[in-house]
């Protein structure tokens, strides 16, 4: 009796959380519970791997895809929801310890912990784009959770994030955000590394192992990342997809949190048509765990096959 209790109020605080989520351009969370204990993931890479740390899994609604043909929804989202996650990477290349972004901040000290980790030895942070979710891991209590770590942005998105006219004339909802990038960019000034990336066709090397390219669109700056070690690639695309069952086969279609839904469904259809040719693994930070997949062909177009 008391299980189904507890059962039973479990769905009801489930059915809180989402029903009270608003989709916003700052992708306000619902971290599941129950399901935290899928927050790691070994994935090897030449002599080297690389390591998901989750900030816990959770379910997206088709609501927050922008003018989704009912046919494709009912197609690909049958249950009515998806599976996602907030979602950081840990890269282990050239003597050095690398993030890629910091997710929310809810499990990431936690998790580098039980890799034997601690925020000190981070060396470097790498960043796909400055939402919320991606920025929440930096800072605590109004100080850097990493004081040793170089911070990479692309240029783009900094001058977006820290363009204080720009701020003033949105709606104070949307203020929130570009105040979080803000507090970020002063709180790591002395290890700010701004930079331009290229086409994914011209990428070039940001840091030794990982290359950045520009992917614009879900935000202004918005960055991927492709990681090569011993011959072997992998490559994370942060949120270029972030709906990835219905954007991977349908990458015109965008979703809410994308700041200019065009450029982003341009930018979503050229790095994945790229993709496609490669055959390598690839990985988002709201890719359902492990975080990573292969995009394989099937009858219903391009797919991601999530890695078991
Ligand atoms: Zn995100």
């Amino acid at each position: 009796m008391k299980h189904y209790l507890t059962i039973a109020l479990l769905l009801c605080l489930a059915c809180l959380q989402g029903c009270g989520q608003k989709a916003n351009q700052s992708e306000a969370p619902a971290q599941s519970q129950g399901q935290n204990d899928e927050l790691i993931y070994h994935y090897p890479l030449g002599d080297t791997e690389v390591v998901l740390l989750s900030d816990g899994q959770k379910t997206d609604n088709p609501s927050v895809l922008v003018n989704a043909p009912e046919e494709i929804v009912r197609e690909f989202v049958p249950t009515g929801e998806a599976g996602s996650a907030f979602n950081i990477f840990l890269l282990k290349l050239a003597g050095k310890k690398i993030l890629v972004d910091s997710g929310m901040g809810y499990n990431l000290v936690e998790n580098l912990a039980k890799e034997g980790i601690s925020p000190e030895q981070i060396d470097i942070i790498l960043l796909t784009h400055m939402h919320g979710d991606h920025i929440g891991g930096l800072m605590k209590d109004g100080v850097r959770v990493f004081p040793n770590a170089e911070l990479y942005i692309s240029e783009k998105e900094v001058a977006y994030w820290t363009d204080k006219e720009l701020q003033a004339s949105l709606p104070e909802g949307q203020q929130r955000g570009f105040a979080g990038a803000q507090a970020v960019v002063e709180a790591y000034k002395d290890k700010l590394h701004l930079f331009e990336p290229q086409s994914i066709e011209q990428m070039t090397e940001l840091i030794p192992g990982v290359k950045s390219i520009a992917s614009y669109g879900h935000t202004p700056g918005h960055t991927c990342y492709m990681v090569e070690n011993g011959g072997q690639r992998f490559f994370i695309w942060g949120d270029l997809i972030n709906f990835p069952t219905v954007q991977v086969p349908h990458p015109e279609i965008a979703t809410r949190h994308d700041i200019d839904p065009t450029q982003a469904a341009v930018s979503r259809a050229h790095v994945l048509n790229w993709l496609e040719r490669q055959g390598i693994t690839v990985a988002g930070m709201h890719v359902p765990y492990p975080g990573m997949g292969q995009l394989t062909m099937t009858q219903r177009g391009l797919e991601l096959e999530l890695l078991k």
